[in-house]
């Protein structure tokens, strides 16, 4: 690995849906000609909010074929399984001793999920951030395409990357051990949810569409977005639902649809029924090519021999960082 480094990963808690795709994976996708790429399926990260252990390697084998599905090539990026790489722990838990625990009970995410799972707060769901920072720093990537929701957690990241290196400074070369990562922003950085408060995401239900839905499974997720009496007029909402479906449009690139429904709605005659279809449709459009080629991918790609060689690259890579880190820690 000797161009400038990327890394990025994405939960195994399901399949993907628009917001990662579109979010994280797209710039993924760009990304993966130009510089020495990770993609991670971060089980380690999938087990700290409520899980069922039995379809875990499920849901990672799912992130994997959805990955390669969206056009992540397996000769120009290493797609890596976290759990199979235990330097990615290891450094985790060498970092968390420089960093203070205060600052983790503040962060936006771990607030919400203590909000969503009051009986499932973990010590893991605290330690997510310095987990993440890990998987990050342990490639030294400087880069890093995530959705805008990811930017407090590489905030944490720099912050601890800057604090390794002002406590640890290289002997004599006056160059630093790890580079402050930035965040590699896609156009659409943030997919709302279609249930029109917050987010797209796989923990809430009813807020997201699969980039494995079919067309009938997309036009019922869509009709039950919430809109209003079509009468209202005036500007288009910049929250709800009625926000969600134009910006899906907006996403799409379908300018004209976006201007045609855009004059119906401030001449209060927008029929919903008839943009949640065209909005279906082309979703639909946009995820066959993906899942005729997951179809394809599934039926005759050898998903585990491709693991094994990525697994075994990447924890080269990563034993190197390792050794450096607890070589200035003076563990050595
Ligand atoms: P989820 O939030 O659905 O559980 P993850 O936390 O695994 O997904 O996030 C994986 C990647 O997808 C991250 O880079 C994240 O920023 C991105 N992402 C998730 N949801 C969205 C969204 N609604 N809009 C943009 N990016 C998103």
């Amino acid at each position: 690995m000797n161009k400038k480094r990327v890394y990025s990963g994405i939960r195994a808690t399901g399949r993907l849906h628009l917001g990662n795709y579109f979010g994280a994976v797209k710039g993924m996708l760009e990304l993966q000609d130009q510089y020495d790429c990770v993609f991670s399926v971060v089980d380690l990260h999938a087990i700290t909010t409520p899980y069922d252990p039995k379809t875990l390697k499920q849901n990672v084998r799912d992130v994997v074929l959805d990955y390669l599905a969206a056009g992540l090539d397996p000769e120009r990026c290493l797609i890596e399984i976290q759990s199979l790489v235990p330097e990615h722990t290891e450094l985790a838990y060498l970092l968390s001793t420089i960093y203070p625990v205060s600052r983790l009970e503040d962060l936006p995410t771990y607030k919400d999920k203590k909000a969503q799972y009051p009986k499932y707060v973990n010590m893991g769901l605290l330690f997510y951030p310095v987990l993440m920072a890990a998987d990050i720093m342990l490639y030294k990537a400087e880069l890093v395409p995530v959705g805008r929701d990811q930017e407090p957690h590489l905030e944490v990241t720099r912050e601890i990357a800057r604090k390794f290196n002002d406590m640890f400074p290289s002997a004599g070369s006056g160059q630093v051990t790890f580079p402050e990562p930035q965040r590699f922003k896609t156009p659409a950085e943030y997919v709302p949810s279609l249930t029109g408060e917050g987010k797209m995401g796989k923990s809430t239900e009813g807020s997201y569409i699969n980039l494995t839905d079919d067309l009938k499974t997309i036009k019922k997720r869509l009709a039950a977005v919430p809109t209003d009496s079509g009468e209202l007029g005036g500007d288009i909402p910049a929250t709800g639902g009625v926000a969600t479906l134009f910006t899906l449009l907006q996403i799409l690139n379908k300018e004209d649809l976006y201007n045609k429904y855009a004059k119906d709605y401030r001449d209060k005659k927008i029929r919903y029924s008839e943009m949640k279809e065209e909005l279906s449709n082309a979703i639909y459009e946009e995820l066959r090519p993906l899942q005729q080629k997951r179809a394809e991918i599934e039926s005759s790609f050898d998903l585990d021999n491709m693991i094994k060689k990525h697994t075994e690259i990447c924890r080269q890579v990563a034993s190197q960082t390792l050794k450096e880190v607890k070589q200035k820690m003076g563990l050595t």
